[in-house]
């Protein structure tokens, strides 16, 4: 209890704690001691900055096409050849807490197939070449251009979710 509460209370007024003696204190005209400033009691809805480094949206999708942490650029994004490393080493980016899912995928088959198929109806009213002729060109190159970009296609997801705070919470369901 500080004095100008004791001196409120000696003189019959309601102040039954710092806050209401503060406010007492106020209406006298009395000085208020540091202490009795008012606090304000709404909760803190400033999000802060994350503690790695957060690039622009573009260089950090960049950075993930690039198979390199989206954040610092510095350490490899994957230790296999689509498992994203829990940790990024040098920044201590989260980079597991991205769940990229089905997303990946899906943008390869989308690109994937704006590349192959124009190209296969491009050939077939060119040079309108047999079946298997067809078959033996353009299956094995969708397999390697969809096993080429999807790990690239992987790493540019993170970055954006990286970018974007979608990250799982570390304590969330899997
Ligand atoms: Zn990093």
């Amino acid at each position: 209890m500080s004095w100008d509460g004791w001196r409120g209370r000696a003189r019959g007024q309601s102040c039954i704690d710092r806050r209401l003696g503060s406010r007492c204190a106020a209406s006298k005209g009395t000085r208020a001691l540091p202490d009795q400033i008012p606090t304000s009691w709404q909760p803190v809805r400033a999000k802060l900055p994350p503690p790695w480094p957060l690039p622009s949206l573009g260089r950090a999708i960049g950075r993930g096409l690039a198979c390199r942490c989206p954040a610092c650029g510095q350490t490899r994004l994957f230790q296999g050849y689509l498992t994203v490393t829990p940790v990024c080493a040098e920044c201590g980016a989260p980079l597991g807490l991205a769940r990229a899912d089905d997303a990946p995928p899906y943008f390869t088959i989308l690109v994937v197939g704006h590349l192959v198929v124009p190209l296969m109806f491009l050939v077939d009213r060119s040079y309108t070449p047999a079946l298997w002729v067809m078959s033996a060109i353009f299956l094995p190159l969708t397999l390697v251009l969809s096993l080429a970009l999807l790990r690239p296609i992987k790493g540019g997801t993170v970055g954006l979710m990286l970018k974007l705070d979608m990250l799982k919470a570390p304590d969330g369901p899997p």
